[in-house]
């Protein structure tokens, strides 16, 4: 077999997980379907990110990256704002990370490449999964050719390639939900605000000295976005609004005997949860860490699967809840018509 391990997807989740199983000298083979750089929300990264990036080696590098590093944002409720910093310990104040996110991915796809992993852009070539006689992962199908791994990660992010190949439907947690974000040229007084209203919330962050972000989540479907009236005054930047389902759901497998679903391609809370790289990034690292165990011989299969299926079902099962306050009265009624 010419690879230990074959990720689909190299967002966050897909490159931490082609790293951490390289820098252990496994054959790893990393495939996207899109070019770099491609659009992709995710630029304010919770602190918790910064030992990470230095395991993974990359930290010095997306530091460099980073021109603007709050301790606290502003949040708008009820009719009042206050300042809410991150967090602090003996060293001082948590800083969040704000990096554009084409230069993140940039870095960590660099990181792999350094560290050997084979990377290969299949954009004319729709992958299929590769299936043993049973039924069973064994691999990728490019382009009609096979390619065997041992184990299989998918890192696809929300479209959660390997469950529609599987054909298991995720579980759904809330009403529908609608994300738009867009770019606009300017700075703010606040690195981040954020506020609730109504009908959702919105989301400001300044990406870089002179890029503002603007997310909104709006309850329910919607197409049409609406760049908010604080914002209009500042020229359109970077690239056109996108819109994203972000209803909260979870991947109905998250492991089994050759695979692992990390990232979003696990499960999607809406933005608001401010952690979805933190999180795409330490479940790759795990998915990463089971398949070396495994090949070293230090664990077995089954022990790994449970292991990554417990800690990812806490993970959204956590996230959750903190969001259910997040939204708290404002959708309760929703809930029930969804
Ligand atoms: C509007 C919005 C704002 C957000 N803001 C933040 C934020 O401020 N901070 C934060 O931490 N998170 C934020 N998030 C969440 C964050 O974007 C995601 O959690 C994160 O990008 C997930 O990383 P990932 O590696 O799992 O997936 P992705 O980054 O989506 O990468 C998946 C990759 O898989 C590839 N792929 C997909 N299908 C295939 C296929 N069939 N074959 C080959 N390749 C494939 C894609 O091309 C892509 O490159 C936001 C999300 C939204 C929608």
């Amino acid at each position: 077999m010419k690879y230990d391990m074959a990720v689909v997807g190299a967002g966050p989740a897909g490159t931490s997980a082609a790293i951490t199983a390289a820098s252990r000298g496994l054959r790893v083979l990393l495939l996207d379907r899109v070019r770099f750089p491609r659009l992709r929300p995710g630029e304010c990264l919770h602190p918790g990110i910064e030992p990470i990036f230095r395991e993974l080696r990359v930290w010095h590098a997306v530091a460099e990256a980073s021109a603007v590093r709050p301790e606290q944002r502003r949040v708008c409720w009820d009719g009042g704002s206050r300042l809410e910093s991150f967090g602090q310990d003996a060293k001082g104040g948590w800083r969040a990370v704000h990096i554009t996110r084409s230069v993140l991915d940039a870095i960590l796809l660099q990181r792999a490449r350094d560290m050997g992993v084979e990377y290969r852009q299949a954009r004319e070539e729709p992958l299929q999964l590769l299936r043993r006689s049973g039924g069973d992962v064994d691999g990728v199908i490019i382009g009609g050719a096979p390619v065997q791994c041992r184990y299989l990660v998918d890192a696809s992010g929300s479209g959660s390639w390997l469950n529609r190949q599987l054909g298991v439907a995720p579980q759904v947690c809330s009403p529908k939900l609608t994300a738009f974000c867009g770019y606009r040229e300017g700075h703010l007084e606040d690195a981040q605000r954020f506020y609730t209203g109504v009908d959702g919330w919105y989301w400001f962050a300044q990406v870089d000295t002179h890029t503002v972000n603007w997310t909104q989540v709006k309850y329910g479907v919607h197409t049409k976005p609406c760049v908010p009236a604080e914002l209009s005054g500042m020229p359109a930047a970077g690239p056109s609004v996108c819109g994203f389902d972000v209803t909260w759901r979870r991947a109905g497998t998250l492991a089994g005997q050759s695979y692992f679903v990390t990232g979003d391609a696990a499960f999607v809370l809406d933005p608001s949860a401010g952690n979805g790289v933190l999180h795409a990034v330490l479940s790759g690292i795990f998915a990463g860490e089971c398949v070396v165990a495994v090949t070293e011989g230090r664990e077995n299969h089954v022990s790994v699967q449970a292991l990554y299926h417990e800690w990812s079902s806490q993970w959204f099962d956590a996230g959750r809840k903190a969001l259910a306050g997040v939204h708290g009265q404002q959708w309760s009624h929703r809930i029930g018509a969804a």
